[in-house]
């Protein structure tokens, strides 16, 4: 067969937008888009707002910014409310065709009937009680202003289909009750819209979560009631917890956001999520988005669950931090540090210039400043800061406690801090005189981290050999750094000493006088 003879291949990622963007539809979203894109096939956006009460605006733009920011582009993009029309014709010509019916039982009704199921030990399903009502009498109760809801009349059969993943699956339908498809002729149901939309936009591939599998059937009926032709299914594994339970808010994060939030890269989260229920069958571990479309195939997709593994997540993040250029990773610390009040951006406002667009002011992050002094500082210094940490950092959000002294003015640390081994507070004294004699000794042209680090380390030879107490490098080095830093560890002194400067390492030293003093 020629290539032009192929089918097109569309494949959909079909959110509904009850709450952000879930890390396992994520996943749906990622592997539709693998699957189109590796085929040079289409991508398509659905969002399935039907639920009026629980679809928000709000979570549809967390749906789209999270597909955006992982780089999973669609070629198109539909909401179901704006489809009512499509829908209307398609649920008059069921109602015609008597494959569909208005049911009138009320919901206690139903209920009772059901528990009455259960307690029989029955699957619980509708009776068909209304299927029998003559159109005569339909209408006279719409008319009265009965409530309602339209069935579909589920003919008994067993379904097959064969799922990509999981190979034949069979129903037997008479399982299944007559289900609603609608509330009304203007108010659709998920399994009706679906099915419909599927067809319309001729999605030849449906790849989607196994929590779904139970829908299919449902949906297969009605594209054979409707004369549909059949897509081709493959329900991906589910996502389960370390503990191989399926996966939920009590093993972290759930949603997409939250994890971007917490200092993930996209880089990450896309080769993350590509293997959760996939891999390639070697040991690369490491594949971009462009690789990953070369790459990935159904084939490799597995039936069973997929553990989420923080820990590689991690692993893989640590990793592109690595990867990421200084001045990139440098930029995206920043809302970090904002967030944290260590650093305020300085917006330089362009007030008043008419543009095309009819926007009068524009404003451009010009710099950064020290929120605590107001004390301006340059995106060199920044990335020298961030520089320190690159190697360490597993998340972004890591960063603010890292590097927080670099901003502060006082710092804010217990005398004992400064102790190293068994010093005594006399000798701690000396220490730092000493250590603000040195350091004041080298002049702001010459300080840098290797002068600091060559005139300390002699010194501190020195110094061990005059007092009796003092018997390593770490007399000096440690209350040098302590003082600087205010911390139990942090990066090496010399380097963090070169970023403070020589006015801020001899004030810090002196404040560590006087609280030894104090
Ligand atoms: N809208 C459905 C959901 O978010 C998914 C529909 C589908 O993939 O068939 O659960």
């Amino acid at each position: 067969m020629g290539l032009l003879n192929k089918k097109q291949i569309r494949t959909r990622f079909a959110p509904s937008p009850t709450g952000n963007l879930h890390i396992g539809s994520a996943r749906t979203a990622l592997f539709n888009y693998l699957f189109a894109r590796k085929n040079r096939g289409e991508f398509i956006l659905r969002i399935e707002d039907t639920d009026k009460e629980r679809s928000k605006i709000e979570y549809e733009e967390d749906i789209i910014d999270g597909l955006k920011w992982l780089g999973l582009n669609w070629d198109s993009f539909y909401r179901q409310s704006e489809r009512k029309d499509i829908y209307r014709k398609y649920l008059e010509k069921l109602l015609d065709e008597k494959k569909a019916y208005y049911c009138f039982c009320r919901k206690e009704e139903l209920e009772a009937k059901r528990q009455e199921q259960i307690s029989r030990g029955a699957a619980p399903k509708y009776n068909g009680k209304c299927a029998s009502l003559s159109e005569d009498e339909a209408e006279e109760r719409i008319k009265k202003g009965d409530e309602y809801v339209i069935r579909f009349k589920i003919p008994a059969k067993k379904i097959k289909f064969n799922d990509l993943i999981r190979g034949a699956v069979e129903f037997d339908s008479s399982l299944i009750g007559d289900m609603v498809i609608a509330k009304d002729l203007d108010n659709p149901l998920y399994n009706f819209t679906v099915t419909i939309d599927d067809f319309e936009m001729k999605i030849t591939h449906i790849l989607r979560g196994e929590d779904l599998l139970p829908n299919t059937p449902k949906q297969i009926i009605l594209q054979e009631a409707l004369g549909f032709t059949q897509p081709i299914y493959a329900h991906l594994p589910l996502i389960l917890g370390p503990d191989k339970s399926k996966l939920s808010k009590r093993h972290g994060a759930e949603s997409l956001s939250e994890y971007r939030r917490q200092g993930y890269l996209e880089e990450t989260l896309v080769n993350f999520l590509s293997f959760l229920g996939w891999n390639p069958g070697t040991e690369k571990e490491i594949f971009s988005l462009s690789s990953l479309i070369k790459e990935f195939s159904i084939d490799k997709v597995q039936k069973s669950g997929a553990v989420f593994n923080i820990k590689r997540l991690d692993y893989l993040n640590g990793f592109y931090i690595r990867q990421k250029p200084l001045d990139k990773l440098t930029e995206l610390c920043m809302p970090y540090l904002i967030e944290a009040d260590l650093i305020t951006p300085v917006f330089e406002t362009q007030e008043r210039l008419p543009n095309l667009t009819g926007i009068f002011g524009k404003e451009i992050v010009s710099g950064y400043n020290m929120k605590e002094t107001g004390e301006k500082i340059d995106f060199n210094c920044l990335k020298r800061i961030i520089s320190i940490y690159q190697e360490r950092i597993k998340r972004l959000s890591e960063v603010p406690e890292l590097v927080d002294f670099f901003f502060k003015e006082n710092l804010v640390y217990e005398k004992k801090l400064l102790f190293w081994k068994n010093t005594e507070i006399g000798e701690l004294i000396i220490i730092l005189e000493k250590l603000k004699e040195i350091v004041s000794q080298i002049e702001e042209k010459d300080w840098n981290s290797k002068k600091l680090e060559d005139i300390l380390i002699s010194e501190s030879d020195k110094i061990s050999l005059e007092l009796k107490n003092v018997k390593d490098r770490g007399y000096l080095i440690w209350p040098f750094r302590a003082a600087i830093t205010g911390k139990e560890s942090s990066a090496p002194p010399f380097v963090v000493s070169e970023i403070l400067g020589r006015k801020k390492t001899i004030k810090r030293i002196e404040n560590a006088i006087n609280l030894i003093k104090r």
